[in-house]
């Protein structure tokens, strides 16, 4: 019997890893409308940096395991990741752990001496119960503590528990973050050579049309070409899906609906590192909460990048440059335009939805309705937002499961 088909499209990090998996069994082909496979981990130019210069957590267990099991164990490398913030006025502050979330408190010794005390005598499952502010208004750190928590944590600081304060202070910083030597073209590379030894990516090659037929799907292109197979897993944004496939939203129900965040990042090679920090975070009055990447030395190379999120179908900030050259300023008053090398700015028309749990909820009751077409979107994964990680874990899970139900 022949082995089934399967058209993939999209050749970023799910659709190439998808593609990998699933050429074990069947027969792949990946569509991808740049020249280049990588997607949003693709390069800014061809002689540039990886497009946001991705690099990993030690907490990232699925990318670890893969890029050792694709060989490039050894060209992982960990630097220390401190990071900083610079609160509106003020000057730059670690946050490295509970001591520098205590000194930015404004706390009495005392104070500080019990809620310290506390954090390591208190069991784990009761810190694991309390959210840190309750904590820190436990142990009457309040006045300052909600701005240094928004500050690290954002929307979600209500909901961060003291455990997580007590694992902050173990790894104190030790903190690091991880880069592969060659930046995450080498893990590209490495998939695309296993792959074209059992599958195809057609790169250069728009698909603007997908239609179901009897048995399987019949895939359109912008060359004309029109091919037939037997599965379809989309890898790209739901709402483009629906583009090419207007049957799409009423197969998934009524009140299907994702939110994305669009966003604009200027990325500047400096000739001197901007700081000692790897992490900035950043706020101002005048703007919302932003984080700034310097990258200083993790690479060999000085890139700081800062991107601006802003929702999908608005417009985008205005002149994001002159905005990042005046944080640049604040961050480093020794900086002057000179120091800039080079610099890109590139627009992502789209980062991952927004997980909520409502869409945790569509996404059970939508499974198997499409009946051989897949999308990464709806893949059965907790970790969906914003990370390599999160794409290694839904497309061995999804590949999974097309795998077991072909
Ligand atoms: C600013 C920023 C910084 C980030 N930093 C990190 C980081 O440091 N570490 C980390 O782990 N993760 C990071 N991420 C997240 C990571 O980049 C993404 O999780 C990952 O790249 C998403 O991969 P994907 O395959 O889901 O989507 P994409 O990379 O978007 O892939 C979709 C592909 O489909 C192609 N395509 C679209 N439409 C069509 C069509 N009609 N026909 C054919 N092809 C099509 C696109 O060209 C693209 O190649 C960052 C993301 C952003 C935005």
């Amino acid at each position: 019997m022949s082995k089934k088909t399967v058209c993939v499209i999209g050749a970023g990090a799910c659709g190439i890893l998808i593609a990998n998996r699933l050429s074990r069994k069947f027969r792949v082909t990946v569509f991808e409308r740049e020249p280049v496979t990588g997607g949003l981990c693709a390069e800014v130019d061809r002689t540039g940096p990886n497009r946001f210069n991705h690099f990993f957590s030690q907490n990232d267990k699925n990318l670890l395991a893969e890029i050792r099991s694709v060989g490039l164990g050894d060209r992982l490398f960990w630097k220390k990741a401190g990071q900083i913030v610079y609160p509106e006025d003020q000057l730059a502050l670690d946050l490295n752990g509970p001591l520098d979330i205590l000194r930015l408190s404004g706390s009495s010794f005392w104070q500080t001496f019990t809620a310290l005390a506390a954090l390591f005598l208190l069991p784990r499952q009761k810190l694991g119960k309390m959210s840190l502010e309750q904590f820190f208004r436990y142990f009457g750190t309040v006045p300052l503590m909600p701005q240094a928590l928004s500050y690290k944590f954002g929307a979600s600081a209500a909901s961060v528990s003291a455990a997580y304060l007590l694992a902050r202070c173990k790894e104190g910083k030790n903190n690091r973050i991880g880069c592969l030597a060659g930046g995450t073209r080498e893990l590209f590379n490495a998939w695309e050579n296993s792959l074209k030894l059992r599958g195809s990516i057609r790169t250069n090659t728009l698909v603007t049309r997908i239609m179901r037929e009897t048995a399987g799907w019949l895939v359109q292109t912008a060359h004309g070409n029109e091919e037939r197979y037997d599965i379809l897993v989309s890898t790209i944004p739901l709402m483009e899906t629906a583009g090419i496939f207007p049957g799409l939203m009423d197969s998934l129900g009524p009140d299907f609906s994702l939110n994305y965040l669009s966003i604009v990042c200027p990325i500047f090679r400096l000739k001197k590192p901007l700081s000692s920090g790897r992490w900035l975070f950043i706020s101002s009055v005048s703007n919302e909460e932003a984080v700034c990447v310097d990258t200083a030395s993790l690479t060999g190379e000085n890139l700081v990048y800062f991107p601006i999120y802003y929702p999908a179908g608005t417009l985008p900030p205005a002149d994001p440059v002159a905005k990042f050259k005046r944080f640049l300023i604040r961050i480093n008053p020794a900086f002057s335009p000179d120091w800039i090398q080079e610099e890109w700015i590139s627009a992502a028309e789209r980062v991952e939805p927004v997980l909520s749990p409502r869409l945790l909820t569509l996404r059970q009751s939508c499974r198997g309705r499409l009946n051989s077409l897949y999308l990464t979107e709806l893949a059965d994964t907790g970790n969906m937002l914003k990370s390599l990680d999160g794409c290694v874990e839904k497309s061995t899970l999804l590949s999974k499961r097309i795998m077991e139900k072909c």
